[in-house]
């Protein structure tokens, strides 16, 4: 299925809200450091990136006008493997966002346990507002001016907010230009025929149902006729929607940047992505009515599946949240505050870094089989994935079980405990 990567961009008032991630991102560490009692110099050490980028490029523009673009790539540690994560094209993007970014990506990577650090890009512009050519040069430039710092065995990108699988493409082509030689592995998220992995698309979507699914097994709940909301329609918000309506959940709501539709019957999801792709909108999708963005979030539901943008999940929307699960699509959905208000209404909140790491899992399967020049099936694929999902939920639970922790710290302290002695074990 022909869809477009990048998780679901929010209007511009919502992207307002961005910042604060970098706060959010240090105070769930600061929690987990806490709690694990860690050396106050790795804590220090673990809380700033280990390597940071910022690049200035001119891209000449449609009009002849040359316009000046500002791109970064962080990195956060690479004690575990080579530096891995997504490059956001958005008009809101900042160094603290990245970095914030980059720190899950570690975290993340440690969770489900592949080989990666973390890292994340970001160049400030409005894709939208690219033409195809401008898009490609700024893509170009970009990469060329990371590229000191980026490689098959350095650092990986990946698509995120706002990149797709052609703009991988691009990226592959100005690196394996510059080397001689097609190369595949230097990064995720291409299209498949220049060695991309089946089942990349999907991956997010996927992974975050499978952690849902585990979740209702693990607390004993019954996974029949459950009501599923999605904010953000991007990659991340169309596979869980798409994966959770195969699973037989009755996905109720969907939105994107502009706003979302409601049925409490049930939105026929592969109905609805033909609608899409025909009209370029959700509304007019028939039978459904009209929400916004936040309305969603308070809609009755058992699961809301925030997969767009961070700082959805705050003190002002979390209070209304009727779910009793809240799976984590987007990187950095909720806030601290909220995760105390969530908690306080005995919401179980499926964290971020280990519900929508089926993305970055794929990409890993991508990396290995672009590295051996061997390809993998969807079925082989689809299976591995579940199998790491799984693993890392239950992994996840028992610790926070053993701590009594919520999932979220629990989640963390595995990552940092695996960072942290990667760290000590190679000899800082
Ligand atoms: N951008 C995705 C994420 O935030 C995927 C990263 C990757 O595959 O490297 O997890």
């Amino acid at each position: 299925m022909e869809i477009a990567q990048g998780q679901g961009n929010m209007t511009n008032s919502q992207a307002n809200i961005q910042g604060g991630a970098l706060e959010t991102a240090h105070a769930q560490f600061d929690r987990a450091v806490q709690i694990l009692n860690l050396d106050v110099g790795l804590a220090d050490l673990l809380k700033s990136a280990q390597r940071e980028l910022t690049v200035n490029f001119p891209v000449k523009m449609d009009d002849g006008a040359v316009r000046r673009f500002t791109g970064y790539r962080v990195q956060h540690n690479a004690s575990r493997g080579p530096n891995k994560g997504g490059i956001r094209f958005a008009p809101y993007v900042s160094l603290d966002e990245v970095r914030a970014l980059a720190m899950w990506m570690t975290w993340k990577c440690a969770v489900v346990n592949i080989p990666y650090g973390g890292a994340k890009g970001g160049v400030i512009c409005d894709p939208k507002q690219l033409s195809v050519r401008e898009l490609e040069m700024v893509t170009r430039r970009y990469a060329n001016e990371i590229a000191p710092i980026t490689g098959p065995e350095v650092d990986i990108p990946a698509p995120d907010v706002g990149t797709t699988a052609q703009v991988m493409a691009w990226i592959m082509d100005a690196y394996s230009v510059r080397h001689g030689y097609a190369a595949p592995a230097v990064v995720t998220g291409k299209p498949l025929n220049i060695g991309g992995s089946a089942g990349r698309n999907e991956a997010t979507g996927r992974g975050v149902m499978f952690t849902v699914r585990e979740a209702y097994r693990v607390f004993g709940w019954r996974f029949d006729d459950v009501v599923v909301a999605v904010q953000g329609f991007g990659n991340a918000g169309t596979f869980t929607a798409l994966a959770a309506h195969e699973m037989g959940c009755r996905v109720v709501a969907v939105s994107n940047s502009k706003g979302g539709i409601y049925n409490s019957r049930g939105l026929d999801i592969p109905r609805l992505l033909v609608h899409v792709r025909e009209h370029g909108t959700l509304p007019g999708f028939d039978g459904a009515d009209g929400v916004t963005n936040y309305e969603l979030l308070a809609l009755p539901c058992d699961v809301l599946a925030p997969c767009a943008l961070e700082n959805q999940l705050t003190h002002e929307t979390a209070p209304s949240v009727q779910a009793r699960l809240v799976a984590e699509g987007a990187n950095g959905p909720t806030t601290p505050d909220a995760d105390a208000i969530l908690a306080e209404k005995n919401i179980t909140v499926i964290p971020d870094i280990l519900c929508n790491a089926g993305g970055v899992v794929v990409s890993y399967f991508e990396w290995v089989q672009g590295l051996q020049r061997m390809y993998w099936d969807e079925a082989d694929v689809a299976q591995r994935l579940e199998r790491i999902m799984i693993r890392s939920f239950w992994d996840v639970h028992e610790n926070a079980v053993r701590r009594n922790l919520d999932l979220r710290t629990a989640a963390l302290c595995l990552a940092i405990t695996r960072v942290a002695e990667a760290m000590q074990i190679r000899g800082m």
